[in-house]
């Protein structure tokens, strides 16, 4: 079943890995199609009275490998056409980090920040209520992505566990610590992607400033847990923004002192002691990495020419676009794509789901020991594809999650 069509440039990547392994074209289409594209239509009563007309989205893309798993976001900006890009992107993020899982996305069209907390949890609860058949520990395991978190999780497996009747912590994943969530599962992310960069700094024979500099492009859980991870590995971070504004401060910023800014006022914008940017200018600014961690397609045709960063980790799902690539890499800017960098967070998903049904409950080192491995051993596999088939960590990406799925 397929009414989505997986967007040019990824099936361009995997059309190009099955060549280079080998393997019939007709292999390769299967792996275009979608097992559900779910779409349900419900209504969300506000405060005021109001009634907003919603739909419930899941699209579940494959489940060769194991169950299904992926985020759900709230954002404007979800449609079922994009949620089919994540969730064949989960699909092969959760090959290449070699979890017995298959890939999945799901979301609401909202802008949840006008949303009272009230609001909110009930519109957690009726993405439950309107897709719970679908949804489950042993059939499709959600999680937080954009605009969503272990609050919004805790309320969906509380609304779950009341329709089921089950005791079903493994459900939900990127819940708080005290409802069942894993330790380390909100830095998880963000400290996987610096686990990552550690191993491409290690192996590319880049001519860096001392100390490296970073700027960081969607200063949310994935931004920050980065820019602290950074930090501590010697980093400067010079310029982070969010969807208030940027600021930069060549001399660097502290995560905590930024971070404790934007929750008290909303926003990174007009943090003493740091002078306010637009999002272009932190994009095109003098810095050796840059971290793209809000959107997709933040990095296009129109700036990528203008980047002087000589690495960007892609922390984000999809935030370089098609044409943006083919002039980074004329520029020969090293990309460490989205489902290396990124996978940090469904391992430690995957870490919960684990514990939850083992009633096991790993310390925070242990957690991000076993991360660190597992990005650490899903890197030596990509670097191992790249230096044999003489190509791009994107693609190297690709040949190791494809030989994975096919296998
Ligand atoms: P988040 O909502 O906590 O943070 C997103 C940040 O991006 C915020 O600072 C927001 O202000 C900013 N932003 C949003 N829209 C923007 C815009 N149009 N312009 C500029 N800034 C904008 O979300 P997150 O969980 O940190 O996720 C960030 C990205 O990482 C997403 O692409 C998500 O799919 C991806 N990701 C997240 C996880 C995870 O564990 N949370 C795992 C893998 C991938």
């Amino acid at each position: 079943m397929s009414r989505i069509l997986v967007s040019q440039n990824i099936a361009g990547y995997l059309d190009q890995a099955g060549k280079i392994l080998n393997y019939e074209q007709k292999e390769i289409e299967k792996l275009k199609e979608f097992d559900l594209l779910a779409e349900i239509p419900f209504n969300l009563i506000l405060e005021n009275g109001h009634e907003l007309n919603l739909k419930a989205y899941r699209v579940q893309h494959n489940n060769w490998r194991g169950i299904y798993k992926g985020g759900i976001r709230f954002h404007p900006h979800v449609t079922l056409e994009e949620l089919g890009n994540l969730a064949f992107l989960m699909t092969f993020k959760n090959a290449l980090m070699d979890l017995p899982f298959g890939g999945a996305k799901g979301g609401i069209a909202i802008e949840p920040t006008r949303l009272s907390r009230i609001e909110l949890e009930n519109l957690s609860r009726a993405y439950v209520k309107n897709l719970q058949g679908i949804l489950g520990p042993k059939k499709d395991v959600a999680a937080p992505d954009v605009n969503t978190n272990g609050q919004v999780m805790a309320w969906m497996l509380d609304e779950y566990q009341k329709i089921t009747r089950n005791n079903s912590p493994a459900a939900f994943t990127g819940k708080f610590v005290e409802y069942g969530g894993s330790e380390g599962r909100k830095e998880a992310t963000g400290y996987g992607g610096v686990y990552v960069l550690e191993k491409v700094l290690e192996k590319e024979s880049v001519h860096f400033s001392e100390p490296l500099t970073v700027a960081i492009l969607g200063f949310g859980n994935v931004g920050s847990h980065f820019a602290e991870a950074a930090g501590d590995l010697g980093l400067k971070i010079i310029a982070v923004s969010d969807i208030g504004g940027g600021i930069q401060n060549s001399e660097g910023l502290s995560w905590q002192e930024v971070k404790d800014y934007q929750n008290e006022n909303g926003s990174v914008k007009d943090f003493p002691g740091a002078k306010n940017i637009s999002l272009y200018d932190l994009m095109e600014c003098e810095v050796d990495i840059l971290i793209p961690a809000a959107i997709e397609n933040m990095i296009n045709q129109e700036n990528a020419g203008k980047i002087r960063a000589k690495i960007i980790v892609e922390m984000a799902n999809s935030p370089v676009t098609a044409e943006a690539e083919r002039l980074l890499e004329e520029k020969n800017i090293i990309l460490v794509p989205d489902i290396l960098a990124n996978g940090g967070g469904v391992v430690t998903s995957y870490f919960e789901w684990l514990q939850n049904q083992k009633a096991e409950h790993w310390s925070k080192d242990e957690v991000l020991a076993k991360l660190k491995e597992r990005m650490e051993r899903a890197f030596e596999k990509v670097w191992e594809a790249k230096q044999t088939y003489g190509v791009n960590f994107r693609l190297a990406a690709y040949i190791v999650a494809l030989k994975r799925m096919l296998e």
